[in-house]
């Protein structure tokens, strides 16, 4: 490391001690970078949310360039690339450094004619990084092929720390006005819409005391402050509110079971004693190793084992201060901002007016999103950058349903969203008023709307809905919140309680569809290099046959003197099937030997989620009662894009030709065959793209429960004879963009496609 670059650190504290704007500073920081680095170039990206430029219109994560010396200042706010785009975009998603000195031929190089850095040869990329996030990516260019050194990288590195706090900090955000009002982009966790002030989680957890002269005493307060916590955990699950939640109370047990987890406890131990900290930062030093390992794990369950033990250091650390952060005044609605939070915590703030959560973090299976769903409560997840960019009490609009979250709107803007939820609800209530009437098109073609479901609080859902039945019981749902596999009598329980539950009407239960990113706590499962395509779902059944038969007995028991429907997922060829189909076949004559009642009727399908499966279709269907299409597997391997990926998300269309001509061909298949078929997978929820399944040929789709309303709505307004006519043309025309022709179309006929 050169001296300048030593200095570099103190003259950027200096240069921000100057009076001027952000973007003065921001430029006087890169003519400082490049000098101590002896750069011809140095430039600032900062992530931002704006707009595709496609028709979609959809949110897209943005690094903008707000500063350079070197590149076209005319660039400056015009040049963005998206995540995972350019050397900048690969930084910034990757979220390492990257020293090319080729950088023209790097695979990922993108040129960007208006910044006028075609002399530049070489480049020297290091993230802005701040709680676990990206922030953006500063950058040193040099016109020569430099190889920069791992002393130049570190010494990056520094400054991007000290860049990144600046940004961070609200003096110095590349905006100028701190209370601006803003707008994040984040991911749907559970659909819905709040207006409240905001209230930051775990605000108050400063900690003054590093050093301890006593470890012993330490230990003992530690001890102490775990009681209490366990004692306050114990009493939330007594609460009557919890114990109505039925299966999720098991997401609750397994978190007081971490309370008393030995490795978490050890290790804080051994940080008191050892390094000689205080409770409190030995809590939190633990705490930040948990996050370190966080950001390097994929596997969204372990990822969320390991915000539970987050969850639990916060609790423990509120509690070794002696307050609980839950204890402060609260306004009388609000919106919770965390950077994460486990389902107890949520449960805390639930007593009082909680109208939203908006989580830096969190995902999809996460526990808190999964209590969150059942108490009704709207969450944004992955909404990057709301810690720095909120402060406590600034008012929120969460439009968790679209995905972004607005700080401090405008009056007009934020009242308007009020009276868009005072609409949503008339709606609902007016909607779900025409759920007794059937879903039958104008020109008399009957649709059959069902629902996805996976646990046991979902069947009221179902029967509000109107649905005709369950077209999906995911079966592992509660498999994954039990904290050890349910034997045979435990699991034939739980599905006569679902029998029970939807009072007649038919359900259709996939068996255990695990791996992948679906993992049993219980389980040890060896890591896979590509899971979605790897040893997960009937390939697992087939492999530990005595699991799959142990379901499938529970199945048969439970459904004694009723319709037993069951079907497989992941069946890739018609062995697998065939095999599948064998072990039911033993368990029917098993259970029959022993004198057991059989179901009344039995009803044996394949779900169709593997591309190879569509043209070994006509031979399959000869043996099967049914087909369920699940389109979120499906068309992932048919794009080969991971469908948790946030990166991809958009980036296909379920719409796009290709993918519609496989579906118009399997739904054409099974017609030739009489053989029923249902789409289960996230498109048939899509209004636009149920349209499109309508006129593909289907007449049975499986949603969740909130949907079967507005599709209901959509089909009795549709003529699907001629909506299939103008279809079948836009196919065989091969139009270029088939979503945008048939939402025009719909919008001509006049169809309620709600958010399409
Ligand atoms: C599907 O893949 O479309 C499907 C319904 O299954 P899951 O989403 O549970 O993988
Ligand atoms: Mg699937």
């Amino acid at each position: 490391m050169t001296g300048a670059q030593k200095d570099v650190v103190r003259l950027l504290r200096d240069q921000m001690k100057e009076r001027g704007s952000t973007q003065d500073h921001l430029d006087a920081i890169t003519v400082l970078i490049a000098q101590c680095f002896a750069a011809e170039v140095c430039s600032i990206y900062v992530l931002r949310d704006g707009l595709d430029a496609t028709d979609s219109g959809a949110e897209q994560t943005r690094l903008e360039l707000v500063a350079t010396t070197g590149l076209n200042p005319g660039a400056v706010h015009q040049t963005t690339l998206r995540m995972g785009e350019g050397i900048v975009g690969l930084v910034a998603g990757q979220a390492t450094a990257l020293a090319v000195s080729d950088a023209p031929n790097h695979p990922n190089f993108a040129f960007r004619p208006e910044t006028g850095e075609d002399p530049y040869q070489s480049m020297l990329g290091v993230p802005l990084l701040r709680d676990g996030g990206v922030l953006g990516v500063v950058v040193v260019q040099n016109r020569a092929h430099r190889a920069y050194g791992e002393e130049e990288i570190e010494s990056l590195e520094t400054v991007a720390m000290v860049l990144s706090e600046l940004l961070a900090s609200s003096d110095h955000t590349p905006s100028d006005d701190p209370v601006a009002p803003d707008r994040l982009a984040g991911l749907c966790l559970v659909a819905g819409l709040a207006v409240a002030p905001a209230v930051m989680h775990n605000r108050n957890l400063v900690i003054a005391r590093r050093a301890c002269d006593d470890p012993d005493a330490e230990v003992g307060r530690l001890f102490k402050a775990l009681t209490v916590m366990r004692e306050s955990i114990d009493d939330m699950l007594a609460r009557t509110e919890i114990t109505a939640l039925g299966e999720q109370r098991e997401v609750l047990e397994s978190y007081r079971m971490f309370a008393t987890d030995r490795g978490w406890i050890g290790r804080i131990v051994e940080c008191i004693r050892a390094e000689k900290l205080s409770a409190e930062y030995a809590v939190q030093t633990s705490q930040d190793k948990i996050r370190k390992r966080m950001g390097a794990v994929a596997d969204p369950y372990l990822r969320e084992r390991l915000a539970d033990f987050e969850d639990l250091s916060n609790r423990l650390l509120g509690h070794l201060q002696g307050a609980s952060d839950q204890d402060r005044a609260l306004p009388a609605e609000f919106v919770v901002v965390a950077r994460t939070m486990g389902p107890a915590e949520l449960l805390d703030y639930k007593g009082k007016k909680l109208r939203a959560v908006v989580l830096e973090e969190g995902s999809p299976t996460a526990h808190v999103t999964l209590v969150a769903r059942t108490l009704d409560i709207p969450v944004l997840g992955q909404c990057r950058g709301c810690l720095t960019h909120v402060r406590e009490g600034d008012l929120l609009v969460v439009d968790a349903t679209h995905d972004q979250l607005l700080i401090r709107p405008a009056a007009s803007v934020a009242q308007s969203c009020r009276e868009s939820m005072k609409g949503r609800r008339q709606r609902q209530v007016e909607i779900s008023a025409g759920r007794a009437l059937p879903a039958c098109t104008r020109d008399g073609c009957a649709v059959s709307l069902n629902c996805n479901a996976g646990l046991l609080v979902d069947l009221p859902n179902v029967l509000n809905s109107g649905a005709e039945g369950i077209g999906l019981y995911r079966t592992e749902v509660p498999f994954m919140v039990r904290q050890s596999l349910p034997g045979v009598g435990a699991q034939a329980d739980l599905y006569r309680r679902i029998y029970n539950g939807v009072e007649g009407r038919r359900v259709v239960f996939r068996t255990l569809d695990v791996g992948g990113d679906k993992v049993l706590p219980y389980w040890a499962m060896a890591a896979e290099e590509n899971p979605a395509i790897g040893w997960r779902a009937l390939r697992i059944g087939l492999d530990r046959p005595a699991l799959l038969r142990q379901q499938l007995r529970a199945l048969i028991r439970a459904s004694a003197g009723r319709e037993l429907s069951v079907m497989f997922p992941l069946v890739t060829d018609l062995r697998e099937y065939h095999a599948a189909r064998d072990l039911l076949d033993i368990e029917l004559h098993r259970e029959q030997s022993r004198g057991a009642p059989p179901p009344a009727t039995l009803r044996v399908g394949a779900v169709l989620e593997v591309p190879s499966l569509v043209w070994s279709l006509s031979e399959l269907c000869p043996h099967i009662d049914f087909l369920s299409v699940g389109t979120n597997d499906l068309l992932q391997f048919f794009f080969a894009a991971d469908r948790g990926n946030r990166h991809l998300s958009g980036r296909y269309d379920s719409l796009a030709l290709p993918a519609v001509r496989m579906l118009r061909q399997i739904a054409q298949v099974c017609r030739d065959h009489g053989v029923e078929v249902t789409v289960c997978g996230d498109m048939a929820a899509q209004p636009l793209d149920a349209f499109a399944l309508l006129c593909a040929g289907y007449r049975s789709l499986s949603v969740p429960p909130p949907q079967i309303a507005p599709l209901r709505r959509m089909v009795r307004a549709l003529d699907v004879g001629a909506a299939t006519a103008f279809f079948d043309d836009l196919l065989s025309r091969g139009v270029a963009d088939l979503r945008a022709d048939l939402k025009r179309h719909a919008d001509h006929l006049g169809l309620d496609l709600g958010n399409a």
